[in-house]
């Protein structure tokens, strides 16, 4: 039998307490005491993945390297752990029953009735061990999203019932819960803790360890009845207080004792003290920043920050970087369209334009664009971002007056940018992008080139529609250029403007691989050039 260790991780009380964060947090320390870690999400809707799903339901769709549409916590344990997640790291409920549902049609069940316990659950432990078995993972962390007590996760919490007793002390249940603080009564509550590990109980799982989010510390006190309660020693009592970055939760949990409790649970050494160092000089530059700056993210779904979550914090890593807080200025692109719209504009020292889907707003993009070129403003546009640049410049600059996607006009004298050849007939919808990493070789001497230091990278794509390179020519004579190429099917990855100061557009998403130790180079570049 395999030597991996299980730790799931469940949430209480109210959603949003951040599982993923303290998941994150828990993986970065064992990896930095020397441990191979991965994390996984198991997520309770039906949906097959969030690739359909609208970025105002759940936030960003994130991207792996093998092409899966994820949950954006997979973002999250990436950019702590500075390795790639694949398909394997994110479950939906949609996903497990399609695998039974499957399996039922091709008879392997042989004529036994299909129930949630033993076949769901069969499917749901297949899934986690996996990861474990294939990968030789010493921990397995497994998100359980949702919060306990809901109707979607119950299969999830029986399945860890069930691997507890399976796989005993290589096993550990991380219950994450809220201690609210009234200030009527100048109080912590712990009641609504109490009985969220009541419900988990009831489920028949009790966790062994406890973190408590709080907003005001906790005292010995009430550390001691939450342990009395809930069957927890105390030092199994985690508080987990609210701070300003989510980069300074790992170093918490190391004060609170929250990976050295983990690995004496599962009988794993404590050896040697956790390297942080290249962590927490990140934490100090992000912390003690030498200027400020303000830059503005156009998108359309900026009322949830979290669908740009990816973009938003490769700004932070680049920020760090260059010793800078860059303010992110969310700036609906519908807004850009209305009378002196562009005054929200004035004043950013950058603008990025967004990716997204669909006609609204797009208009608003292509305005914010052409702002940024004429004034000279380094500008970033990230996959749609990309495609309004494209577009901008065909209207404005080559005189294509009514140059277009033909996402958005199929009927356009001009269509710039086109559907993918491979893309022409797809019909379903799911998964059917172009998805997941691919080359990309870089011009010399471009803006992109300086930013890489190479000619060969590698990045991740979401996109149906393309640069049309019947019109390649006449960009490039005009003064826009292709300064990377996908290689293999001599696409245009990234377009520039070498006359301005800085003006990449990218069809991959470049967020999507920025780590705290590895912050993305185009962002980097970015944000330098706003600095200038
Ligand atoms: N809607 C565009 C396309 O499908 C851009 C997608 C994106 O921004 N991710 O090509």
């Amino acid at each position: 039998m395999s030597d991996t260790r299980y730790i799931f991780v469940t949430g209480g009380v109210t959603s949003s307490l951040g599982k993923g964060i303290i998941s994150s947090s828990l993986a970065m320390l064992l990896q930095a005491r020397g441990y191979h870690v991965t994390i996984q999400k198991l997520d309770p809707y039906i949906n097959i993945d969030p690739g359909t799903l609208n970025p105002y339901e759940h936030g960003e769709c994130y991207v792996t390297e093998d092409g899966a549409e994820t949950d954006l916590d997979l973002g999250h344990y990436e950019r702590f752990l500075g390795n790639p997640t694949t398909q394997a790291n994110n479950v939906t409920t949609g996903r497990i029953y399609q695998s039974v549902i499957n399996k039922e049609r091709k008879g392997d069940y042989h004529g036994k009735t299909v129930q949630i316990i033993p076949h769901i659950t069969d499917e749901i432990k297949r899934r986690i061990k996996i990861l474990g078995k294939a990968n030789k993972y010493d921990v397995v962390i497994t998100e359980i999203g949702g919060t306990v007590g809901d109707i979607e996760s119950l299969p999830y919490i029986e399945s860890v019932r069930q691997l507890k007793w399976e796989l005993g002390s290589k096993c550990l249940n991380i219950h994450l819960t809220l201690v609210p603080y009234l200030a009527a009564s100048g109080e912590l509550k712990t009641k609504p803790t109490q009985h969220s590990v009541k419900m988990l109980l009831e489920a028949g799982v009790q966790p062994d360890i406890l973190v408590l989010r709080t907003e005001k510390k906790l005292s010995l006190d009430i550390r001691k009845k939450v342990a009395l309660f809930c069957n927890v020693d105390i030092h199994s009592v985690i508080e987990s207080i609210d701070v300003s970055t989510i980069y300074e939760v790992p170093i918490l949990m190391k004060k609170e004792g929250l990976d050295v409790i983990s690995l004496k649970k599962l009988g794993l050494s404590i050896n040697e003290e956790p390297k942080l160092e290249p962590w927490i000089n990140f934490l100090n530059k992000l912390k003690n920043p030498a200027k400020q700056i303000d830059v503005a993210l156009v998108g359309k779904y900026v009322e949830l920050a979290d669908s740009y979550k990816s973009i938003t914090e490769a700004i932070i890593h680049a920020g760090a970087v260059n010793n800078c807080k860059v303010n992110l200025n969310l700036i609906h692109s519908e807004k850009i369209e209305k009378k002196n719209g562009l005054k929200l504009l004035e004043g950013m020292k950058g603008i990025l334009v967004a990716p997204g889907f669909g006609e609204r707003g797009i208009e608003g993009k292509i305005l914010a664009v052409k702002y940024a070129r004429e004034n000279n403003i380094p500008f970033l546009g990230i996959c749609l971002g990309m495609q309004c640049a494209v577009v901008e410049f065909g209207r404005n600059v080559l005189g294509y007056k009514d140059a277009n996607s033909n996402e958005f006009h199929l009927r356009t004298k001009f269509p710039v940018i086109d559907l993918m050849d491979e893309q022409k007939g797809v019909t379903e919808m799911g998964g059917t992008m172009r998805l997941g990493a691919y080359p990309c070789e870089l011009e010399k001497g471009s803006n992109a080139y300086k930013a890489y230091k190479k000619i060969k990278t590698s990045e991740r794509h979401r996109h149906r529609y393309e640069f049309n390179n019947k019109y390649l020519e006449k960009y490039k004579k005009a003064g826009m250029v292709p300064s990377g190429i996908n290689p293999d099917a001599d696409l245009v990855e990234i377009v520039e403007i070498p006359e301005h100061k800085w003006f990449v557009g990218v069809q991959f998403h470049p967020e999507y691989k920025s780590t705290v130790l590895k912050p993305h180079p185009i962002f980097v570049s970015f944000v330098e050039a706003a600095l200038k």
